[in-house]
């Protein structure tokens, strides 16, 4: 059997591990959007590293689109297999796919109208996947459920298990036996936390072989407070209170959004959030939103009973959910003091960077990024503490507070990703290799497990290793 990785190696995003069997049956761990190569997001350029009619079968660990974003190309590529999720993941991955589409075909159509009638035209190539292929590409989905052992084949099984980070996140384990015997091998996908708003926290997976898992924060622990309400209340305090200022949050539309608007609804609920209006400003978190409570028996303890007491995980008086274009315009003209979470969380492209544009030089406001920005991104810019920024060409000097809080992260700090493997140690375990980090966070975490003498090899690999397994 051959273990072959062909994304998030040495990087966060376009998971894909291809999982090759005795006799040849291919099995994709994941089909993500690679953000670290977007030049070669076009028709003309992007290929898979193998042929997708080859593949047998796909197995999806969770809806973000750096997890699922290529999938429409492979099935418009040629694969013509089933695609393992759980149910909730099919119902996120839906709507994301196809937003994921619709930012392709803008992009294009915005190239296509700046050329003109210019021969610049004829080179600009068309998205890698349409609405169409996204369509194809759910016929295929088949939902599975958390802890119940799936047979592809007379040899091999595959096993959803809670893994946190977002709604239907699941690790997978794939069992395949031989002469030799029973080999499992553990994918975790990503993980979440040990403390989570909504969201349950991962299971480790047991009995494994091998075990591939996520390391984003492989070399530092979050610095904020475990308690959500808390932190958000600090800064609604400072800007809503004290102030009658702005707070806003760059948000991704689906995980983020719905864990922030629901501790805004828990402190409305404790009547501590202050007489302003609450604004999401996000299409996309408007229409996945309903499959948390769709999916009611996935929520965390706390969260079902919460739903209980109160009928709703998110509605509360001075909450307004935007979806169209004529609401989003309203709010630009709003002047009040208010909270606005809009997408997306790195303040690339999106609502939010209207936002930002029309509070940063506020200084009773305050921009709140609530999670990971990467380098190169305006969310990591702007916790560059400089002066001034540029934002589509303009300068803006910054009059606004600029402030960060990890407490929303949705993936596991050092400590909690060293706890997990150390939960999936045992004396079968041959090796683990870490990926869907940077090299500093991955070299970091090997480092901390041999440190702490972990019994199995760790290992790092680069794009296109393929490993005997
Ligand atoms: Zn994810």
């Amino acid at each position: 059997m051959k273990l072959t990785f062909w994304g998030a190696a040495k990087q966060v995003t376009g998971s894909m591990h291809l999982l090759t069997l005795d006799k040849g049956y291919k099995i994709l761990v994941d089909c993500g959007l690679n953000y670290e190569q977007k030049k070669l997001m076009t028709e003309d350029v992007f290929s898979f590293p193998f042929n997708p009619i080859d593949i047998d079968l796909v197995v999806l660990t969770h809806a973000h689109i750096d997890h699922s974003g290529n999938l429409p190309a492979l099935v418009h590529q040629g694969f013509q297999g089933q695609i393992l999720c759980t149910a909730a993941t099919a119902d996120l991955t839906k709507f994301l796919l196809f937003d994921s589409a619709n930012i392709q075909w803008n992009e294009y159509k915005q190239k296509l109208h700046k050329a003109g009638k210019s021969r610049k035209r004829s080179f600009i190539s068309k998205p890698i996947y349409t609405e169409k292929n996204v369509q194809q590409t759910l016929e295929r989905f088949v939902t599975l459920d958390f802890d119940k052992r799936f047979n592809i084949n007379s040899t091999t099984s595959i096993e959803f298990i809670e893994a946190g980070h977002l709604l239907g996140a699941a690790s997978v384990v794939v069992e395949v036996k031989n002469d030799k015997g029973v080999k499992r091998i553990g994918f975790t996908g990503d993980l979440g936390r040990n403390h989570a708003e909504l969201i349950r926290i991962p299971i480790a997976m047991k009995n494994l072989n091998y075990l591939v898992t996520e390391t984003t924060y492989g070399g530092r622990n979050h610095k904020s407070s475990e308690n959500s309400e808390d932190e958000l209340m600090k800064f609604i305090e400072e800007t809503c209170v004290k102030v009658r200022g702005r707070l806003i949050i760059p948000a991704f539309s689906v995980g983020r959004t719905q864990a922030i608007v629901h501790t805004i609804n828990k402190l409305e609920k404790k009547g501590l959030l202050p007489p302003v209006k609450v604004f999401v400003d996000s299409p996309l978190a408007v229409k996945t939103t309903h499959v948390y409570t769709h999916h009611y028996d996935l929520l965390n303890d706390e969260a079902k009973q919460f739903l209980k007491e109160h009928g709703s995980l998110f509605d509360f008086d001075n909450l307004f959910w935007i979806d169209n274009l004529d609401g989003h315009d309203e709010l630009m003209e709003y002047k009040d003091s208010c909270i606005i979470v809009s997408a997306a969380g790195m303040v690339e492209g999106g609502r939010i960077q209207e936002h930002v544009k029309n509070n940063i030089q506020n200084p009773f406001s305050t921009i709140l990024i609530a999670g990971y920005c990467s380098e190169g991104t305006l969310g990591h810019r702007l916790l560059q503490g400089q002066k001034s920024i540029s934002i589509k060409g303009r300068d803006y000097q910054i009059y606004s507070k600029i402030a960060h809080t990890d407490v929303f992260s949705s993936h596991p700090d050092k400590d909690e990703i060293y706890n997990y493997i150390k939960a999936c140690e045992n004396d079968s375990l041959k090796k683990v290799f870490l990926v869907h980090g940077d090299e500093g966070n991955l070299i970091a975490m090997k480092e901390t497990l041999e440190e702490r003498r972990f019994k199995a090899e760790i290992d790092i690999p680069e794009m296109g290793d393929e490993f005997t397994i």
